[in-house]
Parts: structure tokens; C-alpha cells; sequence
């Protein structure tokens, strides 16, 4: 398709070297860097002619909450504990929270094949319920609760067990986090810095919500010293199928959580082109990739030019294909959105904010092509003529032999798909914006170039990319783009996906 050649190397440096200049101070969400690379994105698409496709603007602004832990702490009767040694939560203003009884009620579950509220219920006033995270799983991997090796929502929504306890009367959930020490090891650096979550959403958002708070198993086990039990005595009797019976723990807990709390708003950068078959329009193939990235540290800028300046600057070289395309008469029979958001390094939040906010309906969202970091090569690779695509065959057998025919016949590169595997321990299906389109059952391609020495450190710049390998790369996801937005059928989902967070 020959609108891939308007896709050149060197526009694509063009936008790399302006978004990951210093200027742009490294674009972190909530900050006048991320407003001015927004407004950069906006303004390019504007200077093609293009115009804002609803009233609203460039912009899907949603709303964030900055929490900065200045030192929360717990007490109990001999015991004092800190945060996030033994306690952590997330959302939570400055409050003192205090009680004197716990009733420690298993897993927190209450459903047909596993109940932990069976002997509780109407608990006195201000009594909190303790249980564990996760649901009971038998030595062979097996819940059961869904009788597979799939869990099932008690274990995935921490909500339902807030719901659950609120129920029985228990004015706070703590939850027992029995990998507390490898879970530290992942987020202990994002708990102690200022953090950014999404402001829940009104609609959603239950006015008798109660709060949550996680604990480690050393606190637990603290509350638990007199009663006889243990947070691993009673995970492994459940584990076993068996019950236990709730435990009620006469102890004094105080916790004083403070935190200064900040709300801010941030960006998504839309750009649509609307497709030019009336029976198809109103179907959307979305091409997205993160504008933020993780700003100034210790004084330093990180430009973030891989990450993800570059799968920044393809999806604008993709939009303006597009559009030429359009223009010209010749556009896609299918809509095409061009989603840039932001909030990604601090958990995937702008693109959360779109699924559970579509501007386009998600039942009429035919694939998102994701692309985060395709601009340099990492050290599996000798020849940099290769890319990583994750997701493809995940949820549609067409998706995926659309992006291989579009290869052959197109861009030949090495398709590589060492990450594609669901027992992958990097996780990357579950790292980047693709994600909250593929848990909405929504077909995903995310196109990767790998880890570098220079990952997230102030040493990504936009000297080190490889604009030819991102040219490349930019006209596979176009071709794929392209295929997909003008096919007479729509991709068909046809794959039941392997992987569950
Ligand atoms: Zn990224």
C-alpha cells in the first residue's frame, strides 16, 4: 500500500528528537512536560489539516490523584509498624482509622462453593474483617471456586471482597498479602515515591465504599499471636479444600495514614479519521502508543527517546498516512483512532481511563495495534532487522495472519515471539497500554524492540535510535493497520485467551 512510503526515517527522527529534547523534561504525566509534548502531538496533526473529531477537542482529559506517603504508621497493643514495610494501600486521604476487635475470615470470599461468611455476619459496630488475597488453590493449581487453573473474579477484584465485608457489617478489609516480600520487591520504590492512581470514578464508586488496606503476613501473624492460628495454618487448611472457623481477635489497631494528596488531570491525544465506508465506519482499528514517560529523577531528565518517543512518533506517521490517504479520496473503508495517552509509567492509567471511558464504543473497537519502544536493539539481537510482537494470536487466529502476511510481503523482518509466551516471566503482555483492550476481549498486537542498558535511565536519547528499524517497523504496523481497517470482514475473535492477570 503505497501510503506506507509518506512513513520516512526521517520525519519519524524529527518527532523523536523534539519530544525527547529537554525541553520536554521527560514528559511525565501531570507535569508541563507531558502538556507540552500533548500540545506538540495536537499541533502536528493540526498542521496536516486534520480537525478534532468530537467537541471536545485534541484532548480525553481524566482525572488523577498524586498521593505522597509522608510516614504512615500502625500500632497495636505492643507492636508498631510502618509503611510500606507491613502495610500498604492505595487511594486513601489522611485519616486515623482505629479498632478494638478483627475477625479474621478466611479468604474473604462468599460464594456457592466457598463461604468464609457462613458464621459472620452483623458484626458490631466498627469490628474490621482480615482475609487473605487470592482464593483457596489446591496443590495441583486448581481453584476452587472455578474448579480450573483459571481464578476467578474473588481473586482478581479486591473489590468484591470489599463489598463482601461491608456486607457483614465490617467497617474495614485488611488483607493478608502472603507474597508480601516479593510484591516489595516489584513496587517498593513506586509505594515510596509520590504515586499517581486514577480518581475513581463517581459512577462507580459505592458511597459506602469501605477502606482497604493490605498488610504483610509478620503484621498479621502479630494480631494473630494469642489465637492459636497462623496466617499459614489457616492458608493451608483452606488451600486443602477445608474450612476454618473465623477468628475473632479482641486487639487495639491504630493506623494513622498520612498523606498528602493532590488531584491533578492529564491527557489522551486523539486523532480520528473517519472511515469512508458508511457500512463499515463505524468500526474503529485503534494504533496507540504512551506519550508519557517518568520525567526528572534525582535531578537528572530521562528524554525517554525509545520509551516511547518512538512508538510516539510512528503512531503520528501512521495518523498522517491515514489521513493523506483520506484526503486524497483513497482513505480506509474502516475509522481509524490514533491514541496517544498518557499515564502509562505510572500503571497504564490513561489508557485504563479510555477503556472504562471509550470515545469510540468498545463493541465496535475491531484491534489496537500498541506500540511502546521500537528504536533500538537489545542484547538477544546481533541484527537489528527484527521486532517482537506480543498478543497476536492471544484472542484472533486472522489478527495474527494478517500481521505475518503483511510482513512477508512488505517489511521482512524477523518476527520474534520469545515474549509471547503466557509463562513469559517479564509479563509484557500485561506491561503496556494493549492491555486494557485485551481484557476487554479486544484483539491486540504490541510491537516491541526489547530491553536496553538505557532502559527508564537518563541515557535514552534520541542519538541511539535506529530510524531506519523504526521506519520498518512503522510501515508493519501500518500494512497490518491498513489490512485489518479495510477487509470486508471484521477480525474475528475466535481464541479463547490463556492468559489471566
Ligand atoms: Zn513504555
Amino acid at each position: 500500500m503505497h501510503y506506507a512510503n509518506t512513513i520516512q526515517a526521517a520525519q519519524l527522527k524529527k518527532h523523536v528528537y523534539t519530544l525527547a529534547s529537554d525541553e520536554f523534561e521527560g514528559r511525565e504525566t501531570g507535569t508541563a512536560g507531558q502538556d507540552k509534548a500533548a500540545a506538540y502531538i495536537s499541533t502536528y496533526y493540526e498542521s496536516l489539516g486534520m480537525k478534532p473529531a468530537n467537541n471536545s477537542g485534541w484532548y480525553q482529559t481524566y482525572p488523577l490523584k498524586r498521593e505522597t506517603n509522608l510516614g504512615s504508621r500502625a500500632e497495636t497493643m505492643n507492636q508498631k509498624f510502618t509503611f510500606p514495610d507491613h502495610f500498604y494501600f492505595f487511594g486513601m486521604d489522611a485519616m486515623e482509622l482505629q479498632t478494638k476487635q478483627i475477625v479474621f475470615a478466611g479468604y474473604g470470599i462468599r460464594d456457592k462453593r466457598h463461604n468464609d461468611y457462613k458464621k459472620i455476619q452483623n458484626l458490631e459496630s466498627n469490628t474490621w474483617v482480615m482475609c487473605l488475597q487470592g482464593e483457596p488453590i489446591n496443590k495441583k493449581g486448581k481453584s476452587k471456586i472455578t474448579g480450573s487453573n483459571e481464578t476467578s473474579d474473588w481473586n482478581d477484584d479486591i473489590f468484591l471482597k470489599a463489598e463482601a465485608a461491608r456486607k457483614a457489617g465490617a467497617s474495614v478489609l485488611l488483607v493478608v498479602n502472603t507474597n508480601y516480600e516479593m510484591y516489595m520487591r516489584r513496587v517498593r520504590y513506586w509505594l515510596e515515591q509520590p504515586r499517581m492512581i486514577l480518581e475513581r470514578d463517581q459512577k462507580k464508586t459505592d458511597a459506602n465504599e469501605i477502606p482497604i488496606i493490605y498488610v504483610s503476613p509478620v503484621f498479621a501473624n502479630a494480631l494473630l499471636k494469642e489465637s492459636g492460628v497462623t496466617v499459614e495454618s489457616i492458608q493451608e487448611k483452606l488451600n486443602k479444600g477445608k474450612m476454618t472457623k473465623p477468628v475473632v481477635l479482641q486487639e487495639s489497631v491504630l493506623f494513622h495514614v498520612e498523606q498528602k494528596v493532590e488531584r491533578i488531570e492529564a491527557e489522551n491525544v486523539l486523532a480520528f479519521i473517519e472511515g469512508s465506508d458508511p457500512k463499515l465506519k463505524e468500526e474503529v482499528v485503534v494504533v496507540s502508543a504512551h506519550y508519557d514517560h517518568v520525567g526528572i529523577i534525582n535531578g537528572q531528565i530521562h528524554n525517554g527517546a525509545d520509551d516511547d518517543a518512538s512508538g510516539t512518533s510512528a503512531a503520528m506517521e501512521i495518523g498522517e498516512a491515514f489521513y493523506t490517504a483520506a484526503k486524497e479520496g483513497k482513505g480506509s473503508r474502516r475509522s481509524v483512532l490514533i491514541l496517544h495517552v498518557s499515564g502509562e509509567e505510572k500503571g497504564l492509567l490513561g489508557s485504563e481511563w479510555y477503556s472504562d471511558h471509550p470515545v469510540y464504543p468498545l463493541t465496535t473497537t475491531v484491534c489496537d495495534l500498541n506500540i511502546d519502544m521500537i528504536g533500538r536493539i537489545d542484547p538477544e539481537h546481533k541484527d537489528s532487522n527484527y521486532v517482537y510482537l506480543i498478543g497476536s494470536d492471544k484472542l484472533s487466529t486472522d489478527l495474527h495472519r494478517i500481521s505475518e502476511q503483511c510482513n512477508q510481503t512488505y517489511t521482512n523482518l524477523v518476527l520474534d515471539y520469545t515474549y509471547n509466551s503466557p509463562d513469559d516471566p517479564n509479563r509484557f503482555y500485561y506491561r503496556s497500554d494493549h492491555y486494557n483492550f485485551a481484557k476487554h476481549n479486544i484483539p491486540v498486537i504490541f510491537y516491541f524492540s526489547g530491553v536496553h542498558e538505557d532502559y527508564h535511565k537518563p541515557g535514552d536519547d534520541a542519538p541511539k535510535i535506529l530510524y531506519n528499524k523504526m521506519e520498518t517497523i512503522t510501515r508493519l504496523v501500518f500494512h497490518t493497520a491498513w489490512d485489518v481497517a479495510n477487509r470486508d470482514q471484521r477480525l474475528k475473535v475466535d481464541v479463547i485467551s490463556d492468559f489471566k492477570n
